[in-house]
């Protein structure tokens, strides 16, 4: 089964008298535990598209099932319930809580959706600062850390709830090419960890050789797929 499949999607905005068609009839299936990419320039609709599978904004027409579930119609409570429990999200700012600690950081998701025994998601936490190479950096404050590490931390915390998804809108827009090369390699080794799909977004190509699927957006459609033959199905 996918964990994410879409059939003719369409996204409109009006904005006063203006209409703008950002996704215009779009379908792909993406099967669990895959690391794939949409690429494509500044306006294709990558944000669109991915805030639609992450049940932030609904489409105007066309089927979108996300582990399994149809989320076209979901209701605001019904989706932040989906979102809680199924899909984890990095952004291209980082979006840390600057009053709280890179530990505090990474178990937030856990006070906000499970009411887990306090060792265990101590444990829980422990264990993600050490997946991404951040162990001795927990008692810190965003602002002492670099770019790299901060987007290191937001890995983990879409990470700790077990999100079977995981959706990265230009994950390494604000990081120099090396560091954000750093970065995706970091995801896939997660994805290869725990089995979390990761779907991101990204307008420069040279940093999608590692996603086994890459989706050309041009103008709101699929210009292309690609897939690299390794797909981890
Ligand atoms: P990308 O992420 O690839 O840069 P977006 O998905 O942000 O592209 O935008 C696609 C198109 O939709 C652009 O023309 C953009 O101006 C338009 N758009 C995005 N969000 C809105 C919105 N909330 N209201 C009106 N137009 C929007
Ligand atoms: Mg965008």
């Amino acid at each position: 089964m996918a964990i994410v499949e879409a059939e003719g999607l369409w996204k409109k905005f009006i904005a006063g008298d203006i209409e703008v068609e950002a996704i215009r009839g779009i379908g792909f299936s993406i099967v669990p535990a895959s690391f794939v990419s949409f690429i494509g320039p500044s306006g294709s609709g990558k944000s669109t598209l991915l805030n639609m599978i992450g049940c932030l904004d609904p489409p105007t027409s066309g089927r979108l099932l996300v582990a399994g579930q149809d989320v076209t119609r979901l209701g605001t409570r019904d989706a932040a319930a989906f979102r809680g429990t199924h899909i984890g999200f990095i952004f291209q700012d980082f979006n840390l809580l600057p009053v709280l600690t890179v530990f505090e950081n990474i178990e937030y998701p856990l006070l906000m959706v499970q009411n887990w025994p306090v060792a265990e998601r101590r444990a829980r936490v422990e264990k993600m600062l050490a997946a991404v190479g951040m162990s001795d950096q927990g008692h810190k404050f965003p602002h002492q850390i670099s770019g790299g590490q901060k987007q290191r931390v937001a890995v983990a915390r879409a990470l700790v709830t077990r999100a079977e998804l995981v959706l990265a809108d230009e994950p390494t827009a604000n990081l120099d090419r090396d560091t954000a090369q750093r970065i995706i390699t970091l995801m896939k080794t997660m994805r290869d960890e725990f089995g979390t799909t990761f779907i991101f977004s990204t307008h420069d190509s040279k940093i999608v050789s590692n996603a086994e699927v890459v989706f050309t957006l041009e103008d709101g459609r699929l210009a292309a797929s690609h897939h690299s033959g390794e797909a981890h199905a």
